[in-house]
C-alpha cells in the first residue's frame, strides 16, 4: 500500500489516498520516488483539456529508484537511480523510423489500462500519462525509466523528465536557435524558466522573459534572462524596441492562449521562428491574414516534449549540469508533499510561482 495522488473524475479535486500496486509484471518496474514536479499538464487533465482515462494517478516528471524489475528487464535493476520518461516510443512505427520519437504513434500505450487499485474499495486506477508519479510508488513499463545520468542529484532529476526536457529541446531541437540570435519566453512557469536557461546555454545574448506577473522577475532573470516585460498589449512592440526595432530571431511560447501565441509571432523579426509549447484548449483560436504570412515570412511550429529523444538528451543535459551551466535546483519555488498539490494547482492557477516539486 502507497500513498498517491488520485483524480477521481474530469473536474473533480484531487483525492490523497492509498493505493495498492502489483509487483511487476513481464516488461515492467517498480519504482519508488524520490521527487516529483507538479507541471501545468497534470492541471490540463483535472479540468479536461487534455484527457486520460480515470480514475487516474497523475504525475509524469519523476525520478525514483527501481524497487523490482519483472521478467525480461535488463537495463535497470534494483537500487538504480531513474527518470520517468511519460512519452516512451516503440521504435517501430512510421515517426520512430525516422527518428522522429517524440512523435510515436504508440506513445501512449498503457494509458488506458489499469495499473493500481485503490485500498480502500479495491476499484481500478489508470496511470496519468503512463507514468503515475504522484504517488510513493509506481509500476510502470520498462521503456519508460532510463537511468539518471551521473552528476544529476535524484530530487533534482526529477525535472528532467518533462520541465527541462521540454524547455530544452524547444530552444535546440525545435527552434535550432544558434549562438548570436535572440530568444523570447513567453511565459515563466517551470518549462519557461528551463527555455531561458536553455537560450542562454545557445548563446543568445539578449533573452527577453514576458509573463503577466511582475513578480517573477529575479526568477527569470536568474535563468538568463536579459530583459524582462510584463505582458500587456504592447509586448510586441516593447520586444521590437529590445532588439534594433527588428524583434527577436526566436519566440517560445509556454503558455497555450491564442492572444499569448500571435504576440509571440508578432515579436519576431522577419523570418523569425516561433514554437509553441503551451498546450491550450479548442477554444484557442489564432488567426493570420494571407497578406501578413507573406509579408513576415516567418515560421510558426508545434513542439511535443521539446522535440527530443530522452534517451539522447539526458546525457546531454546531465553534462551542462556538471559543467554548472544548467541550474535545475532555480527551477524549483516550491517544496512540497504529496497533500501539497491541489494547493500548487491554485498558485499555478494564478499564475505564481515556478515548479512545486513534490519531495517524497
Ligand atoms: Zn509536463
Ligand atoms: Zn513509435
Amino acid at each position: 500500500m502507497v500513498r498517491a495522488a488520485v483524480l477521481p473524475a474530469v473536474g473533480s479535486p484531487l483525492e490523497i489516498t492509498d493505493i495498492d500496486l502489483p509487483e511487476p509484471g513481464p516488461g515492467q518496474v517498480r519504482v519508488r520516488l524520490a521527487a516529483a514536479g507538479v507541471c501545468h499538464s497534470d492541471l490540463s487533465l483535472t479540468d479536461g483539456t487534455m484527457r486520460v482515462p480515470v480514475p487516474a494517478v497523475l504525475g509524469h516528471e519523476g525520478a525514483g529508484t527501481v524497487v523490482s524489475v519483472g521478467e525480461g528487464v535488463t537495463h535497470v535493476a534494483p537500487g538504480d537511480g531513474v527518470v520517468l520518461n511519460w512519452a516512451p516510443s516503440c521504435g517501430r512505427c512510421h515517426a520512430c523510423s525516422l527518428g522522429e520519437v517524440w512523435l510515436c504513434a504508440d506513445a501512449l500505450t498503457g494509458a488506458g489500462d489499469v495499473y493500481a487499485t485503490r485500498s480502500s474499495d479495491g476499484s481500478d486506477l489508470h496511470p496519468g500519462l503512463n507514468v503515475a508519479a504522484f504517488a510513493e510508488e509506481t509500476v510502470v513499463a520498462a521503456r519508460c525509466v532510463l537511468p539518471v545520468p551521473d552528476g544529476v542529484p535524484l530530487i533534482d532529476a526529477a525535472l528532467l523528465g518533462c520541465a527541462v526536457l521540454t524547455g530544452y529541446g524547444a530552444v535546440h531541437h525545435a527552434a535550432r536557435v544558434r549562438e548570436g540570435e535572440t530568444v523570447a519566453v513567453f511565459g515563466v512557469g517551470g518549462v519557461g524558466l528551463a527555455t531561458l536557461q536553455a537560450a542562454r546555454i545557445a548563446g543568445a545574448p539578449t533573452i527577453v522573459a514576458v509573463d503577466v506577473s511582475p513578480e517573477k522577475e529575479e526568477l527569470a532573470r536568474r535563468a538568463g534572462a536579459t530583459h524582462y516585460v510584463v505582458a500587456s498589449e504592447n509586448t510586441a512592440r516593447e520586444i521590437r524596441a529590445l532588439t534594433g526595432r527588428q524583434g527577436v530571431d526566436v519566440a517560445v511560447e509556454c503558455v497555450g492562449r491564442a492572444v499569448t501565441i500571435r504576440t509571440a509571432w508578432e515579436s519576431t523579426r522577419r523570418g523569425g521562428r516561433t514554437t509553441v509549447v503551451g498546450i491550450g484548449g479548442k477554444d484557442q483560436q489564432v488567426t493570420f491574414n494571407a497578406l501578413e504570412l507573406f509579408h513576415w515570412g516567418r515560421t510558426l511550429s508545434g513542439c511535443v516534449y521539446g522535440n527530443a529523444d530522452p534517451a539522447v538528451d539526458l546525457p546531454v543535459l546531465a553534462g551542462h549540469v556538471r559543467a554548472g551551466r544548467l541550474d535545475l535546483g532555480a527551477l524549483v519555488t516550491d517544496r512540497i508533499t504529496l497533500d501539497g498539490i491541489p494547493a500548487a494547482f491554485e498558485t499555478m492557477k494564478a499564475g505564481k510561482g515556478g515548479r512545486a516539486l513534490v519531495v517524497f
